[in-house]
């Protein structure tokens, strides 16, 4: 693996033009490592452009990403770079479906590097860095951090990398947390992270809105005959009367509960538009259950949309979550 670093390493430095995207419905992991790569491409002086969703920057404010560093409107992207022009680097998408950018700007590419941690990853790119063991595709940047600066490491690429792993590990929760992430993170508190500050930010803070809808979906919470498997869901009208589409951390709710296996959060993005959140614990593979659903993700953690009601989704998917149980 350290010979593909090596080999990016080497594009880099030969080539002065990238656009650096992650994934839809970014997370703390998509939105870190897109931040940090884009300021290290930054120091090394290459004409980088990065585009983050505007809708799922909100929780991310404190991370400073500022307005002009990349950009939050598609259209003047698209209107910014020419075809041809520009090396597209995509973080975090396991494949092309999952990448947040106008389908024109991923066909107009020169080439793709793919730089991602999901096992299914699809390997859409000229060249793949999958690397599954890996917590967060934040851990795999902050190796790229290492090789390209030989000095300390700047405050404001250290904290949007500690940002990616204490999402993706669910603040060092999660089984994905080895030693190697633990010594990563010393050194990024060593270059004047406050890990306490995001753990807070990210995992110890909800708004009103938010809470309101996590009490309106907790009344919907659901066990299967023999407990191994729960559900909850947010419809179109919970999220109208709270006044928030905000769903983050709802899922772990199902999951956390004794003698469950699986978690699942159905959400109502449209009528007949239900993702899927699913979560499980021990041994369930549910990126397994989700590419049933043309999803995918992590074993622990995976997600699929289904085109169909709300009821008929459930029935569906908690009767597919059986065989995993
Ligand atoms: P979440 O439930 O937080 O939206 O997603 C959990 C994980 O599942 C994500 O990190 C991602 O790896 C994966 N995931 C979620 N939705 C999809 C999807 O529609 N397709 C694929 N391939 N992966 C997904
Ligand atoms: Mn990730």
């Amino acid at each position: 693996m350290q010979k593909k670093i090596k080999e990016i390493i080497k594009i880099i430095d030969e080539n002065d033009n990238f656009l650096i995207v992650g994934h839809v419905g970014a997370d703390g992991d998509s939105i870190g490592s897109v931040t940090a790569l884009t300021r290290l491409l930054r120091i090394k002086n290459k004409k980088v452009r990065a585009y983050l969703n505007r809708d799922t920057l909100a929780p991310f404010s404190f991370l400073e990403v500022k307005g002009e560093e990349f950009y939050t409107d598609s259209k003047k992207l698209k209107a910014d770079i020419s075809p041809n022009e520009y090396i597209l680097i995509t973080l975090d998408s396991g494949n092309l479906e999952r990448v947040d950018l106008d389908p024109d700007l991923i066909k107009n590419a020169q080439s793709i590097i793919n730089i991602d941690h999901h096992e299914d990853n699809s390997c859409f790119g000229k060249i793949n860095l999958v690397q599954a063991d890996r917590a967060a595709v934040a851990e795999i940047i902050y190796n790229f951090a290492v090789e390209m600066i030989n000095s300390k490491l700047p405050f404001a690429i250290a904290e949007p990398l500690a940002t990616g792993i204490i999402t993706d590990t669910g603040a060092l929760r999660y089984e994905n947390t080895t030693s190697r992430v633990l010594k990563i993170l010393a050194e990024l508190m060593d270059a004047g992270v406050d890990i306490y500050k995001i753990n807070k930010k990210i995992f110890g803070s909800i708004s009103y809105k938010a809470l309101i809808l996590k009490g309106l979906a907790l009344a919907t919470l659901t066990r299967s005959e023999d407990g191994k498997i729960a559900w909850l869901y947010v419809s179109r009208q919970m999220m109208h009367q709270a006044e928030t589409d905000y769903t983050e951390g709802l899922v772990s709710m199902a999951r956390d509960i004794e003698g469950v296996e699986i978690g699942i959060l159905f959400t109502e993005e449209e009528e007949k538009e239900i993702k899927v959140s699913l979560r499980s614990n021990f041994y369930a593979e549910v990126n397994q259950l989700a590419a049933e659903f043309n999803g995918g993700g992590h074993p622990r953690a995976a997600g699929a949309t289904v085109e169909k009601t709300l009821q008929q989704t459930i029935n569906l998917v908690v009767e597919a979550a059986k065989k995993y149980v």
